[in-house]
């Protein structure tokens, strides 16, 4: 299943139920961006091995390299099987309910609802999407 990167509209809620639009985009995980980011690390880690062989020290020298000959493809399969076909939460924007401050933000955790506080009015927001669709995206409430 092949998907394209999409932003979602989004209501913010106060507790006193008050309502607000946002919206947030969201980045999906094909596994041709997975396997991407899987060879980037696998890659990195050999160039560290390669750097450690040149190491005078005889430990470094000896037993760095060949680990992780072995540790970059482990590492590269296991990010390739954590990231393969999810999605992710970017960057979220929207007008705060409560005090009609315009709002950033980022760094949530990955299911509905995203917690989100007013830099404004210090109000603690709930956003959830516009139009209920959660797209597979696993909820904290089980709903
Ligand atoms: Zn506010």
């Amino acid at each position: 299943m092949d998907y394209t990167d999409e932003t979602v509209a989004l209501n913010l809620s106060t507790a006193a139920g008050k309502l607000g639009q946002g919206s947030i985009d969201i980045y999906c995980w094909t596994r041709k961006r997975a396997r991407r980011r899987g060879l980037f690390v696998c890659s990195f880690i050999y160039t560290m091995g390669i750097l450690a062989s040149i190491s005078p020290a005889l430990v470094i020298h000896l037993i760095v390299p060949p680990v992780w000959i072995i540790v970059g493809p482990w590492v590269s399969v296991r990010i390739i099987r954590a990231y393969a076909e999810t999605r992710e939460f970017k960057r979220g924007r929207g007008v705060c309910p409560a005090c009609s401050a315009p709002l950033k933000f980022t760094g949530f955790k990955f299911s509905w609802p995203i917690p989100v506080t007013c830099r404004e009015c210090q109000g603690a927001l709930v956003a959830l999407p516009a139009d209920g669709d959660r797209r597979g995206i696993p909820s904290d409430s089980g709903t």
